[in-house]
């Protein structure tokens, strides 16, 4: 298929060469263009306006946030000519809602799994909108993951539940860091040790496993950019919000996500919340 792709950041990137190694045409822009020439070495075509990667058969947007989307979304045509607009950030359901409006075929495609599933084609794709358009877009679901789960009809559903699903990652992540500084501070056991006990046990679910495997190695380089999972927080707490349901696990994970962007954590993976845990239990830490 002959497919447009917006936005090459860690995800994008990967997502855009999963596509081109399962032989797809892909007609790339990146804002910061000298980050899309490692794509064109990998046989996409890069263009400099988000407008010209709109004359394929789907489009497919990967951004960092709204704004994000917004800002891009506003520089493509608001008739697309039968091009689907697949929608794959984690942005909140009432802007994909609106866009839906916008755009005549517009499916939300958010994903779970992190830059290095990515690149091996094994994310899961949530799919939300009409079921034909979801049907015509499975050799693109096809090549970027391992199974398309679709939750609905309305692409804000795909949202909705995206959120949901980190919000229980985020959960897992300041559990774990939680429960490491107990036994490291302890010195009775290996923390990798625990780790190990923990994903073999407990959290024994192929989601967790690689945030196990982060934490035992204090490997904190993105992944998952600490300001994008806090954004995810706050886009779960809206959404909280607007169906007054009260979350207070994801807004401890929000205070903990801002505690570590306050002290100088903005620029690691989300894994770090482990490291908020251990300096609330005045123990010595390197990022
Ligand atoms: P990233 O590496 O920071 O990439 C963000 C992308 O958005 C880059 O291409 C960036 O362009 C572009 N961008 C940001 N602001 C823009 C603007 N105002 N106008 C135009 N382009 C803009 O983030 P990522 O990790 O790939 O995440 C992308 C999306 O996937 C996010 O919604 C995130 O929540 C979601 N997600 C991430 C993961 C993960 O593990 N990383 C997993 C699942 C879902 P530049 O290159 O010019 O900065």
């Amino acid at each position: 298929m002959h497919i447009g792709f917006i936005g090459l950041g860690h995800m994008g990137g990967a997502m855009a060469r999963a596509l081109l190694s399962a032989g797809h045409h892909v007609t790339a822009y990146n804002r910061t263009p000298d980050k899309a020439e490692p794509l064109r070495e990998a046989g996409a075509a890069l263009v400099r306006e988000p407008a010209e990667a709109c004359h394929g058969e789907v489009v497919i947007t990967m951004l960092a946030d709204d704004a994000a989307v917004e800002q891009v979304v506003a520089r493509m045509p608001i008739d697309l000519d039968g091009t689907i607009h697949v929608s794959a950030s984690t942005i909140s359901p009432l802007l994909a809602s609106r866009l839906a409006r916008r755009h005549a075929r517009f499916v939300s495609a958010p994903v779970l799994g992190g830059p290095e599933v990515a690149a091996e084609g094994k994310l899961f794709v949530l799919a939300g909108g009409e079921s034909t358009w979801i049907d015509e877009l499975a050799p693109v679901f096809s090549a970027i993951g391992q199974r398309t789960l679709v939750v609905g009809d309305r692409p804000e559903a795909a949202n909705l539940v995206k959120l949901a699903c980190n919000a229980i990652l985020a959960a897992v992540i300041e559990s774990l860091g939680e429960t490491l500084a107990l036994v490291t501070k302890s010195g009775l056991v290996d923390p990798g040790t625990f780790v190990d006990v923990a994903l073999a046990t407990v959290l024994a679910a192929p989601g967790f496993q690689a945030y196990g495997e982060h934490l035992k190695t204090y490997r904190f380089e993105p992944g998952f950019k600490l300001p994008l999972a806090l954004n995810d927080m706050e886009l779960a707490l809206d959404a909280a919000r607007v169906h007054a349901v009260p979350l207070p696990l994801v807004s401890l994970v929000r205070d903990h996500l801002l505690e570590a962007i306050a002290t100088g954590l903005g620029h690691s993976d989300w894994t770090a919340l482990a490291l908020v845990a251990q300096h609330a239990a005045g123990m010595r830490t390197s990022a």
